[in-house]
């Protein structure tokens, strides 16, 4: 039995309590304390803070004031894209325009304005709360560091982090109005934390079977043996508490994807991962367990269609002619991102190739047919297949699903290969319905007094399709989100 249900072994005073010390939550006290707050406690359910911003790289603007991490489209980015524009007002609007289209308009308009605005003061703003020392470039800024300057900045704020210490129900008074939150301590404690505002940033519901059964309607019951899901499993918990706590739903909901993965190859920056990857390598071609092409592998967007497939199982073909191409030539991008520029994409690929083929993971073989066998389809059906498309690098024109010409490349030279693959799941994203100001409103629209939210847990942004043709989207816009709300809570009175 929860321990909650008790009387409060201890209750602590705060003018705000963020519940969750991810990305949106950190933003959030930091820019509550550097907004004149009181006192600021985090309360975060695992050992250390971080939650999934451990993921992206630390999303600063270059000396030319240009995002240094930008969006993703097919072929990447060009260079006269909007996005990429170096005025900040063009590029807020291309952002708003992409994330609108993205979500057809079914995401909330002032939500996305207020997300592209703020987002573009993110970079100047990490830049003022990092130490001299973590300005300097290093290949931490990939991964790893965003977190940690994060965690370290809340300390120089002020704010409190109290880890291992999961909320578990949001109080609220008679009027309505959000009074603080019950917790309960790693020793089995429950403590009740009064402020004048809470901010919820748990990091959405991958890890709830209960929740992605609800939400996405093609989940199959066995979906965690199914994806390759390549964050925390977050279980949801703030939206649980919001609901409880008489917060709406935005009814939007999506979940982040990052093109394919191979659920044995967890690691994103593995040399094999980048081969494979259909972002990287478009040149591959994908097929399902009957051995026929079903989507357009150079479209960032055909992700959906592996979604739609049973257990989202498919496989990747590749010849090695397509192989020794990405390897000396490199990704297709006409714009390189700065992301992967410098960075060894493919060093040590063939080891990893040969080790997965030992170990059976990658059949490779001199024929189509002892493949077709390896993935249990029919051996013409597949020979077809690799035929037809053939056909189409031939004529430079994939008739089927319209691949860009450039990435046609035809599968003649052996040997041949092909690799089980998955969809790879990031995080979820919604549903929680606020205002422009991350405030959390109630079934009547109302906003309620004193309670917010930020980071994935909000609804509004994205809906049917991740918008990552935006820039920066999602760290961008979890750092943003915590920014505005921190920024709103601290308006709230101090404690
Ligand atoms: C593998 C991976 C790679 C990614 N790469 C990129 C990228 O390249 N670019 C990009 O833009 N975005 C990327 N993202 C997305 C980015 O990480 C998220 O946008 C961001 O972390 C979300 O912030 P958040 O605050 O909502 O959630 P998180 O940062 O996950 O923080 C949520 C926190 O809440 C805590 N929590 C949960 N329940 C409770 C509770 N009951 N009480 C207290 N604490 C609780 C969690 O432990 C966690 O620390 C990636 C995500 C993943 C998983």
């Amino acid at each position: 039995m929860s321990t909650c249900a008790q009387k409060p072994a201890e209750i602590l005073e705060a003018d705000i309590v963020i519940v969750g010390g991810g990305a949106g939550g950190m933003a959030a006290a930091i820019a509550a304390k550097s907004n004149g707050a009181g006192r600021v406690i985090v309360l975060e359910k695992l050992k250390a803070p971080g939650g999934n911003a451990i993921f992206p790289p630390l999303p600063l603007n270059d000396d030319d004031g240009i995002p240094r991490f930008a969006c993703m489209d097919d072929n990447r980015v060009k260079a006269d894209d909007p996005r990429l524009s170096p005025d900040p007002r063009v590029r807020a609007d291309a952002n708003f325009n992409c994330a609108m289209e993205w979500n057809h308009w079914r995401g909330d308009a002032r939500i996305i304005r207020a997300l592209v605005d703020k987002f573009e003061t993110n970079s100047d703003w990490l830049k003022s709360i990092m130490l001299p020392e973590d300005l300097i470039p290093s290949p931490e800024d990939m991964r790893g560091k965003l977190a940690r300057v994060l965690t370290k900045a809340c300390k120089n704020a002020g704010a409190e982090i109290l880890c291992e210490t999961p909320a578990k129900k949001v109080l609220k008074d008679a009027t309505g109005r959000v009074t603080g939150v019950l917790a309960e301590t790693k020793d089995g404690k429950t403590i009740q934390i009064n402020g004048n505002s809470v901010i919820i940033s748990t990091g959405g519901f991958i890890g709830s079977q209960e929740l992605m059964n609800k939400y996405f309607n093609y989940a199959d019951d066995n979906i965690y043996d199914d994806v390759c899901i390549m964050g925390l499993l977050h279980t949801g918990d703030g939206i649980k508490m919001a609901f409880e706590a008489g917060a709406a739903s935005d009814g939007t909901v999506a979940f982040e994807w990052e093109m394919n993965r191979m659920p044995w190859l967890k690691n994103p920056a593995s040399p094999l991962t980048n081969l494979l990857n259909n972002d990287i390598n478009p040149g591959i071609m994908w097929v399902t367990p009957q051995g026929e092409r079903f989507a357009d592998e150079a479209k960032m967007n055909a992700t959906n269609s592996i979604y739609r497939l049973k257990n989202k199982t498919f496989y990747i073909l590749f010849d090695e002619g397509q192989k020794t191409r990405i390897l000396t030539e490199g990704p297709d991008y006409s714009l390189l991102p700065d992301i992967l520029r410098g960075i060894p994409l493919f060093q040590g690929v063939e080891d990893e190739l040969q080790a997965q083929i030992k170990a059976g993971r990658i059949k490779t073989a001199d024929n189509w047919t002892e493949i077709a066998e390896w993935i249990g389809c029919d051996p013409e059906v597949l020979n077809n297949t690799v035929e037809q498309y053939n056909g189409f690098c031939d004529q430079g024109h994939d008739d089927l699903f319209l691949k860009r010409p450039n990435v046609l490349n035809a599968f003649r030279t052996g040997p041949f290969y092909a690799a089980k693959s998955t969809l790879a799941m990031l995080v979820t994203r919604g549903p929680l319905k606020v205002t422009s100001k991350m405030q959390l409103v109630d079934k009547k629209d109302d906003p309620i007094s004193g309670f917010y939210a930020a980071g994935v847990d909000i609804g509004g942004t994205d809906s049917d399709t991740y918008a990552c043709s935006a820039a920066c989207h999602s760290i961008g816009w979890s750092l943003a989100s915590g920014r505005i709300a921190g920024e709103n809570a601290s308006n709230q009175g101090k404690r």
